[in-house]
């Protein structure tokens, strides 16, 4: 089997929660399998969610912050401040990108939407007509994995929350498919925190099991033959609003 650079964006506060436990326990296995593992544990990291000015070290228009214009300029220029780079630089050498979190609120933690916002940033993560199939990161492969507090019932068509793939969506289609990754269906450790331990160690051996399984299918490099930074002339930007 090929060997595959993983990067796992991790974002528990809780260093013995079960998300570690998925992040560690699969870690473990790729490794095992001869597969490079990069993780960014985001509460470790201390993570700054929160976009902004601090986002760069230059500025397209002072008068007036539009989000994209910095993000284009500062991926044009290479400007954008090393927390965000560094980030940049582990997803531009994944081949696979693992998301593991809990369900807080129907979606992920705002760690973590603040590391898509702030980190898969226009002209870095996807621009103007290339998105989905044509999208930036075709080619490369994602999945996520999730905790709930909710249980299966109430994830069922007939449950109060609705299917986990529904609840999933905006994650799934919105944010990865959007860049244009292959996604894998999304494991869902329901109740983390209520079942017994034996169904946490099986949840365990299926999460890495599918991880494994994600790892040995193929992936492209990047097509980048038409380079990001060439399609955003000077104000092209302006009409992503
Ligand atoms: C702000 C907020 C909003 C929320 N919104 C929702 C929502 O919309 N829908 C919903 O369903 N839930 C919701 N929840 C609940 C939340 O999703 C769960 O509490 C969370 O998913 C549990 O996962 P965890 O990783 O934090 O597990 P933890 O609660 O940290 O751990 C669960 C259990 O796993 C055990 N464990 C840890 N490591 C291991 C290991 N190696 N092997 C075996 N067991 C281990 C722990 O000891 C613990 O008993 C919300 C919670 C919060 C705080």
């Amino acid at each position: 089997m090929p060997a595959r650079t993983v990067l796992i964006v991790l974002a528990n506060p809780e260093p013995t929660s079960f998300c570690h436990a998925l992040a560690y326990t699969g870690r473990t296995a790729l490794e095992a399998a001869g597969h490079r593992v990069v993780l960014s544990d985001l509460y470790a990291m201390d993570f700054n969610p929160v976009a902004g000015r601090h986002d760069f070290t230059s500025v397209a228009d002072p008068d007036r912050f539009h989000y994209q214009s910095e993000q284009a300029k500062a991926a044009r220029e290479g400007t954008f401040v090393e927390e965000i780079r560094l980030e940049q630089d582990k997803v531009a050498a994944a081949d696979i990108l693992v998301a593991i979190f809990p369900l807080w609120w129907g979606g992920p933690p705002a760690i973590l939407k603040g590391w898509f916002e702030r980190v898969m940033a226009y002209s870095f993560a996807y621009v103007d007509g290339f998105r989905f199939d044509s999208g930036l990161f075709r080619g490369r492969r994602a999945m996520f994995a999730v905790t709930t507090g909710g249980t299966p019932a109430r994830f069922s068509p007939e449950g109060v929350y609705g299917p986990a793939a529904d609840v999933l969506m905006p994650v799934r289609r919105l944010a990865f498919e959007y860049m244009g990754y292959e996604v894998s269906e999304p494991f869902v450790a329901y109740a983390a925190p209520r079942v017994a331990p034996e169904a946490r160690e099986e949840y365990l051996e299926r999460f890495a099991a599918q991880l494994l399984d994600t790892a040995r299918l193929p992936v492209a490099p990047v097509q980048r033959e038409v380079h990001p930074l060439d399609l955003v002339p000077d104000d092209a930007w302006r009409k992503t609003r």
